[in-house]
């Protein structure tokens, strides 16, 4: 049995294994999953984004912010509360 029950260690990207996702600013499901409930962009050691990629993802996260569609801080996350300590 194994123990690890957290999301498994694959380390690939998201992006260049799966041509079809749309990295996109609109995409804010798509964003979400790499920024904290804090609203930081999660590091790309983490995520296993490339760097390509995790550029471009950087850079719709950000513009995302700009049209307000995104959190840039934890003001109104009402779904998540302190996860982590
Ligand atoms: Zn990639």
């Amino acid at each position: 049995m194994t123990f690890r029950k957290f999301a498994p260690r694959k380390k690939f990207c998201r992006f260049c294994a799966n041509k079809d996702i749309d990295l996109d600013y609109k995409n804010v499901d798509l964003l979400r999953d790499f920024i904290t409930d804090r609203g930081k962009i999660i590091a790309r050691r983490i995520t296993g984004t490339c760097a390509k990629h995790q550029r471009q993802l950087t850079g719709e996260i950000k513009k995302s912010r700009q049209m307000a569609l995104m959190i840039y801080t934890a003001t109104h996350s009402v779904s998540v509360h302190k996860r982590t300590a």
